[in-house]
């Protein structure tokens, strides 16, 4: 596994901060949002650190797959089969956690386009 010093969800998937998994799999960990917007606001992490959907999906192909897989199956568990995946990629779009995450919304109703 690759892992990223200094970085908050590598920690996390490490077991070094505390979070509320909900769902592993063999490359990924999901775990909630620590400030949701949504009843359901899951994160949906890679194990391997890479700093966002592109670069997880150039370095392993099936892993990046599971990131979707795993969204639905926290999704359907709680009961939701609509749901939204957003990956921020960029800090100019808000993407604050340089750890490919996805993030699963869910609960509530969503406007297009997203703000
Ligand atoms: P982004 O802005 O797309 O990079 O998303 C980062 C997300 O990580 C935000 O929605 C934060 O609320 C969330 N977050 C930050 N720190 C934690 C933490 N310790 N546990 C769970 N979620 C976190
Ligand atoms: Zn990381």
């Amino acid at each position: 596994m690759t892992a990223a010093p200094d970085c908050l969800f590598c920690k996390i998937v490490a077991g070094d901060i505390p979070a509320e998994v909900v769902h592993t799999t063999e490359s990924t960990v999901a775990f909630r949002d620590i400030n949701p917007q949504a009843p359901l606001h899951v994160l949906v992490v890679p194990r391997d650190h890479e700093p966002d959907a592109a670069a997880s999906a150039a370095a392993d192909a099936a892993m990046f797959a599971e990131i979707a897989t795993t969204a639905r199956a926290v999704a359907t568990g709680e009961g939701y089969d609509d749901y939204r995946l957003v990956f921020n990629t960029g800090a100019g779009v808000g993407q604050t956690v340089f750890h490919t995450h996805c993030h699963v919304l869910a609960g509530r109703a969503m406007t297009w386009p997203p703000g």
